[in-house]
């Protein structure tokens, strides 16, 4: 990476995290430990999912950009990856789609060659109680954060087992493993995640092929923008290092996962929430 692009990427993290030259010494222009992969990201366009296809993307690796609606967000991700040196693919698929999603695979694949690391990192909500949730929105939620994490990691594992190698990194949430009223959906969706993630590394590890669930706590992106103050102070006081996260905050760690560093960590639900859901 040239020296104006680490300023650039380096810029754009900073903006996100809102401080200056702390996170400086964390990227080493030299460091280059994802070159040569192909990463696939799922919803990268806003919020977690940039955040992560730019730090693969810092660390190396080319990436295949999939959004649902916000073609234009996709492209300005996709600028910024080639501004970091790489190359990128931008595919628009709906996730929960299972000819989409095969659609988008090959097209990253083409473009970029078979994807060696996979970010299942697309994910709605849809929040109601129980007593008054609609059947649609339960379809929406798990068809978007469950089975649609299934289908990519369907779509890829041809080319992984062919390679004998690949990272499954899959975005879960503390909620999968707490619970929280109004989200019966997606707790249930993000919890089924990590059942899928176990169950995955059973049958992959002989391949080569590491599994692994990040659950984020509570993250500043478009997903958490609408919540009540109420719910914001109540949450606060459950986070013993007393902030909410931000996207950069959860990308290192996929990145470490995705890297030389993950080799041996397989069928794990890692927390990234300032300490909420402890043991
Ligand atoms: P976000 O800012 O709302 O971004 C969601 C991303 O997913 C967007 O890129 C969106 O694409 C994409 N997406 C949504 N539905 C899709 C579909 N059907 N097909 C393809 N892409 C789709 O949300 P976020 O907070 O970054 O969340 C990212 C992941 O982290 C989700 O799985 C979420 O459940 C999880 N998470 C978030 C938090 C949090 O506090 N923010 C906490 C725990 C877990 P478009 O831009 O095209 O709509």
């Amino acid at each position: 990476m040239s020296p104006n692009n680490l300023e650039h990427w380096l810029r754009a993290y900073e903006f996100e995290r809102g401080i200056g030259d702390s996170l400086a010494p964390m990227v080493d222009s030299k460091a280059q430990p994802l070159a040569g992969e192909v990463a696939l990201v799922t919803g990268a366009s806003r919020g977690i999912g940039r955040a992560i296809a730019l730090e693969l993307a810092a660390q190396g690796a080319d990436i295949g950009v999939n959004y649902s609606a916000s073609a234009e967000a996709a492209d300005m991700v996709a600028e910024q990856i080639r501004e970091l040196g790489r190359r990128t693919h931008v595919v628009q698929a709906d996730i929960s789609d299972s000819a989409a999603v095969t659609a988008m695979t090959k097209a990253v694949t083409a473009e970029l060659g078979a994807p060696t690391i996979l970010v299942n990192n697309a994910g709605i909500t849809r929040d109601m109680l129980a007593m008054r949730m609609k059947s649609a929105d339960w379809d929406a939620v798990v068809g978007t954060n469950l089975t649609g994490s299934f289908l990519a990691t369907q779509s890829v594992l041809r080319g992984m087992l062919r390679a004998r190698k690949g990272r499954i990194i899959t975005i879960g949430s503390v909620i999968g493993t707490v619970g929280n009223a109004g989200q019966a959906n997606y707790a249930a969706a993000k919890a089924g995640l990590a059942g899928m993630t176990r169950s995955l590394a059973h049958e992959l590890g002989s391949r080569g092929i590491t599994v692994n669930l990040v659950a984020p706590g509570f993250i500043q992106t478009d997903i958490t923008a609408d919540l009540s103050d109420e719910v914001i102070n109540n949450v606060m006081q459950r986070i013993p290092l007393e902030r909410l996260g931000l996207p950069a905050d959860v990308a290192p760690l996929v990145a470490f996962l995705a890297g030389p560093g993950g080799a041996y960590i397989t069928g794990q639900v890692i927390h990234v929430d300032g300490g909420m859901v402890m043991g």
